[in-house]
């Protein structure tokens, strides 16, 4: 890791340790809560991964789900890098590079998440679109350049920006189910999974732990919550949404009690760079191929992880009209939008506590 990556991983785990707030339920507890176990990883996803358990089951049983967990999220991790190659997997970067050459033969679990990532670009409209590789590259390249050499920041030229987003259609993304491979037909395509990849491996973990027989365990996967059942006494955990004003003294905008969903926030105060004292953050409207300027965070509240990751990044690209009617079309999914002026929004299944 290098020291940004150092440095945004203290910064989530920092997040992980205030996010979930322990609360004492009011009156005197039916059940006695157990003692909370967690253990934490830094390798995947450039983030910090967090799995506890609040089920009070014993070190050896906890210690093996754990172990579970972090190996099948180290699978995902090698399947979805776009920067490295590993010894005996195809993975995104593969598939990159064999753009416009070859198609390549993949995993059936990186099949199925592309088959996913097609669905999700149909239900948010085009919003997120894992197709926006060459685009986001510009950007990614622009804010590491940033980031390490501030007086020299820039932002990506206007006419390579929209050079780029010519390549960006996922349907040039050729999947053959029955052959198990993925080619991309344009050679200046590429594919970047930030913005559903995380959700789509933390909910994979949450399968795995309820086929084990786990319930009141939470995972934290860089800030994507995922929660599996509920405290042993039959309350939520409280969470706190991320106050992105970072000026304001209040660290968060609003509390939630939560069971049983994941709960996964798009922000423009967790990766940005600054150039001529303006902000340029990491969440790119295709529209405009520039930094999505409707909200400064939205949350997704809703069982799959995955959706709930898809979602918080399209949701981010849209106006409140847009986002809303998206929602209404799907079961049980709740948004909390914060405006740039600080503006609380939300859907009607939110309680505010
Ligand atoms: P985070 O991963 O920081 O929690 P997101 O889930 O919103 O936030 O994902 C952001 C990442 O997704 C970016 O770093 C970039 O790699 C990618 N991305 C940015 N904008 C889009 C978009 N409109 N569609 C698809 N991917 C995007
Ligand atoms: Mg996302």
């Amino acid at each position: 890791m290098n020291i940004h990556k150092i440095i945004r991983a203290i910064t989530a785990a920092i997040l992980v340790s205030v996010t979930l707030i322990s609360c004492a339920p009011t009156g005197a507890p039916e059940v006695q809560e157990p003692k909370t176990k967690a253990r934490s990883n830094y390798e995947f996803f450039d983030t910090v991964s967090v799995i506890m358990s609040y089920k009070g089951d014993a070190e050896a049983e906890f210690s093996a789900n754990a172990t579970a967990v972090f190996d099948l999220l180290g699978e995902y991790h090698k399947l979805f890098d776009i920067y490295h190659e590993y010894a005996g997997v195809n993975n995104i970067k593969t598939i990159n590079k064999n753009a416009g050459i070859a198609p390549v033969e993949v995993d059936e679990r990186l099949v199925d998440f592309l088959l996913y990532a097609k669905e999700i670009y149909t239900l948010t409209e085009g919003k997120t679109n894992i197709a926006m590789g060459s685009v986001l590259k510009l950007w990614h390249d622009a804010r590491e350049h940033g980031a390490d050499n501030p007086d020299g920041a820039y932002i990506p030229d206007g006419a390579a920006l929209s050079e780029a987003a010519l390549h960006t259609d996922i349907n040039n993304l050729v999947i053959d189910e029955e052959n198990s491979t993925v080619y991309i037909s344009d050679s200046k395509m590429s594919l970047d999974v930030g913005a559903i990849g995380k959700g789509y491996a933390t909910e994979r973990a949450a399968e795995l732990l309820i086929s084990r027989g786990v319930s009141s365990y939470v995972l934290n996967i860089g800030g994507n919550i995922r929660a599996i059942g509920q405290k042993v006494t039959g309350e939520g955990w409280l969470t706190a949404i991320t106050n992105p004003d970072k000026t304001s003294s209040e660290s968060f905008a609003c509390k939630v009690k939560i069971k049983n969903t994941s709960l996964v926030t798009s922000g423009d105060y967790e990766r940005y760079y600054v150039v001529d004292g303006v902000r340029y953050h990491h969440i790119i409207d295709p529209v405009t191929n520039m930094p999505a300027d409707y909200f400064s965070s939205v949350s997704i509240f809703t069982l799959d992880s995955g959706l709930a990751d898809a979602l918080s990044t399209a949701l981010f690209c849209m106006s409140y009209e847009d986002g809303l009617r998206i929602v209404e079309s799907i079961e049980g999914v709740e948004v909390i939008w914060i405006t740039k002026g600080g503006e609380i929004k939300k859907t009607d299944g939110i309680t505010l506590v």
